[in-house]
């Protein structure tokens, strides 16, 4: 296996050093989140226009000459395609340290083993609720099981760190902080409370988790903070801020991307499963890889439209609870 040397760094326009490629797969998914997907009629990409594996694998590498370090797979449901686990070892060989994943969970315990064997070492799983029948109205599906199932065996085969993604929604699953602070206290994983982003499809009304719904980390944090004691705040390794439970075994995460943004130290660049780059999740622009490469770009060409697209990185997204309006977002083919 070879290793390359480390990479150099790549700066956008505002110098901020972008290190974190955040890849999605596929926008298909075996759920039908409120807050993601409308629950019928969404259209997805055709099969011609997702990358093919060869593609998705020099992409990743000419990433990885401009500097990134960390690499995350997502969705869609990143385990939906076959070749995830060929696509988990490529990176491995590029001796990216940081390679990772954010699924529903479904398939973790079917598909789990084989991800490891490819260098799969933590992961997060998404949930926002215990209760079956809640599961199926914010899903979809009756699959509660699934996840659980998932979740343990993540923790069961030693991946590390765990992390439990809960997007917290009034009316939804608020009522519920509690339990999930419970669940990190028994087991060693750390559950990451998200802010409700507004999407595409919550701004034209076509999914039914809105606005009503947000509930700020200021809020989520004060509910915590009656069931559990958190230690002191880790240092930031991304977008959460993270603290022990006293006494307990898990972590507890706060995600605030509406509230309080992180733009200031954004690392990120995304690319799309039908290969364009976008630099900023809220942002419109996005630079067209995938065109470039199957007219025959070279490398060098690429990594460029990469260094010229990353140079227009917005400074800032302008989300906020008072502008909750995300036009451009389809979260399920950006993978959040
Ligand atoms: N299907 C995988 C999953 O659900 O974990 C990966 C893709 S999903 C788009 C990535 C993450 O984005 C999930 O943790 C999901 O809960 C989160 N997400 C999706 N829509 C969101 C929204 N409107 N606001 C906040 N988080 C959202
Ligand atoms: Fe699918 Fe993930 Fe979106 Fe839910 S959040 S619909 S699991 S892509």
């Amino acid at each position: 296996m070879s290793f390359s040397p480390p990479a150099p760094v790549t700066e956008d326009g505002f110098r901020r050093r972008v290190s974190y490629l955040r890849v999605s797969l596929t926008d298909r998914c075996t759920l039908r989140c409120r807050y993601c997907m409308p629950g019928s009629g969404m259209p997805f990409f055709h099969t011609d226009d997702l990358l093919s594996t060869a593609e998705l694998k020099r992409i990743i590498v000419i990433f990885r000459g401009l500097g990134v370090v960390k690499i995350r797979l997502t969705g869609g449901e990143p385990l939906l395609r076959r070749d995830v686990d060929e696509i988990l070892f490529h990176i491995y060989t590029l001796g990216v340290a940081d390679v990772s994943m954010t699924t529903n969970g479904l398939l973790l315990a079917e598909r789990g083993e084989a991800l490891k064997n490819a260098g799969l070492r933590r992961v997060n799983v998404s949930l926002d609720t215990f209760r079956p029948d809640r599961f199926q109205s914010i899903t979809g599906a009756k699959a509660l099981d699934k996840v659980l199932n998932g979740i343990e065996w993540a923790l069961a085969a030693g991946l590390s760190p765990v992390k439990i993604n809960m997007v917290v929604m009034r009316g939804w699953n608020e009522d519920e902080i509690p339990e999930f602070v419970r669940f990190a206290e028994e087991r060693p994983v750390e559950v990451r409370f998200l802010e409700l982003m507004p999407t595409r499809n919550t701004y034209e009304g076509t999914a039914s988790v809105g606005q009503e719904a947000f509930v700020s980390v200021e809020e989520i944090r004060r509910e915590v903070e009656r069931h559990a004691v958190l230690g002191d705040e880790e240092p930031i390794q991304g977008v959460a801020r993270s603290y022990p439970i006293r006494g307990g075994r898990g972590k507890i995460g706060f995600v605030s991307p509406v509230s309080n943004h992180f733009c200031g130290t954004c690392n990120r660049v995304r690319l799309t499963s039908t290969g364009r780059v976008k630099t900023c999740l809220h942002g419109e622009s996005s630079a067209d890889l995938k065109t470039a490469l199957r007219a025959g770009a070279s490398d060098g060409d690429l990594a460029q439209l990469v260094r010229d697209a990353l140079f227009q990185k917005p400074e800032e997204h302008f989300i906020r609870p008072t502008h909750f309006v995300s036009p451009h977002l389809q979260m399920s083919q950006v993978g959040g």
